[in-house]
């Protein structure tokens, strides 16, 4: 194996006309892995309509070493930003042990397409990450349907790249009084453009984003009948808050899966969280580490959930929330 590997680089994916919340918590990340090594440098690479002053606004205080930018128009950027050849190119240069990228749609097409480029291997769906000493990643991911966590080590080859779902770590927050630190911009060039064209984009559930919701009511399988679902969507509307759901109320097919919280859902991190009807499994444990205020409305005093909520509510969630609902009203 090549040692001559040192440093992570981080993919920075734009969205919206800034940089992808899941990216800044793998810079963050990045970051902390790094403070204990002198050696290993922080890079980025982004592809897309930002400005380099644009970024450097939104990057200055984070302690990046070196960017590597791409810049492409707005209605091109999904089309270069799926391309492997691009970080490549940056990989090449920099030479990082280690690559992270969010495990987002474009992640997900990504870091293959870059693991066969690099002849390395890919750690798909990490929740935790650790570097131990020579920069060796330790890559921890639910397996066997979530129970368990194995902790994988790319051992011969290099860079080490890992995908990490959106919500895992917290966002990156900038140095404090550090909005002087330079980092190196280089600009690649659109030489190895993708194969692919973007024709058009239609977003499926426009609205819907159950991870930046700051309260969430979420149901599981103690709901009835589909029919019974608006009893729970009044009940949030009246709070403020955003309706989520249990992987068996997507099975259902009664709300979409963006709703999903979980393993295979998303993660949240909402100020409140009422859980309604809800077991608590570990696959859906998993996707709300980072909430604080849970509450659950369980009838089951032996409930798994009982012992992650802050306020277990033992009864009837078709009992108890109505009367909660007047009880706020009244007030
Ligand atoms: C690989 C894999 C990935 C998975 N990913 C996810 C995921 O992302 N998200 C997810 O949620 N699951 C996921 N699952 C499924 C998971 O294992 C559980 O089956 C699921 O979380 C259970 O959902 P639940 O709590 O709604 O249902 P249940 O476990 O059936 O629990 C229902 C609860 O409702 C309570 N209840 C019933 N009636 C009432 C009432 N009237 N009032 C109050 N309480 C009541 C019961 O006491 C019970 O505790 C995954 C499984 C696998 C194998």
């Amino acid at each position: 194996m090549d040692h001559n590997y040192s440093g992570i680089l981080v993919y920075l994916q734009q969205a919206g006309g800034g940089i992808f919340s899941g990216s800044m918590e793998l810079l963050a990340k990045a970051i902390e892995l790094t403070q204990e090594d002198p050696e290993a440098e922080v890079y980025a690479v982004t592809a897309g309509p930002l400005s380099e002053e644009g970024l450097a606004k939104q990057l200055a205080g984070y302690g990046i070493r070196r960017l590597f930018l791409y810049s492409i128009p707005a209605d091109g950027a999904s089309l270069h930003a799926l391309s492997a050849d691009l970080v490549y190119d940056a990989i090449c240069q920099c030479r990082p042990a280690v690559v992270l990228i969010s495990a987002t749609i474009e992640g997900r097409i990504l870091a293959p397409a870059l693991g066969i480029r690099c002849g390395t291997g890919v750690t798909a769906d990490c929740t935790g990450l650790r570097l131990e000493p020579g920069q060796r990643l330790i890559q921890t991911r639910p397996a066997f349907g979530g129970n368990v966590l194995a902790d994988i080590a790319t051992e011969h080859s290099r860079p080490q790249i890992a995908t990490v779902r959106p919500g895992i770590f917290d966002p990156a927050a900038p140095h404090s009084g550090s909005e002087a630190i330079p980092y190196e911009c280089t600009r690649l060039t659109a030489a190895n453009a993708a194969p692919f064209a973007l024709l058009s984009h239609h977003p499926r559930h426009p609205g819907i984003s159950i991870e930046s919701a700051d309260r969430i009511v979420a149901i599981g399988a103690g709901v009835r009948s589909r029919e019974d679902i608006q009893l729970f969507e009044d009940f949030a509307a009246q709070i403020g808050a955003v309706l989520a759901c249990s992987r068996k109320i997507t099975e259902k097919g009664w709300l979409t899966p963006d709703r999903q919280i979980g393993l295979s859902g998303r993660s949240v991190a909402p100020k409140l969280l009422i859980l309604c009807g809800i077991s608590g499994s570990v696959q859906f444990l998993a996707g709300i580490r980072r909430a604080s205020n849970i509450i659950a409305i369980n009838k089951d005093p032996d409930a798994p959930i009982r012992a992650a909520a802050d306020l277990f509510v033992e009864g009837d969630v078709y009992e108890f929330l109505p009367a909660l609902s007047r009880l706020l009203r009244e007030e």
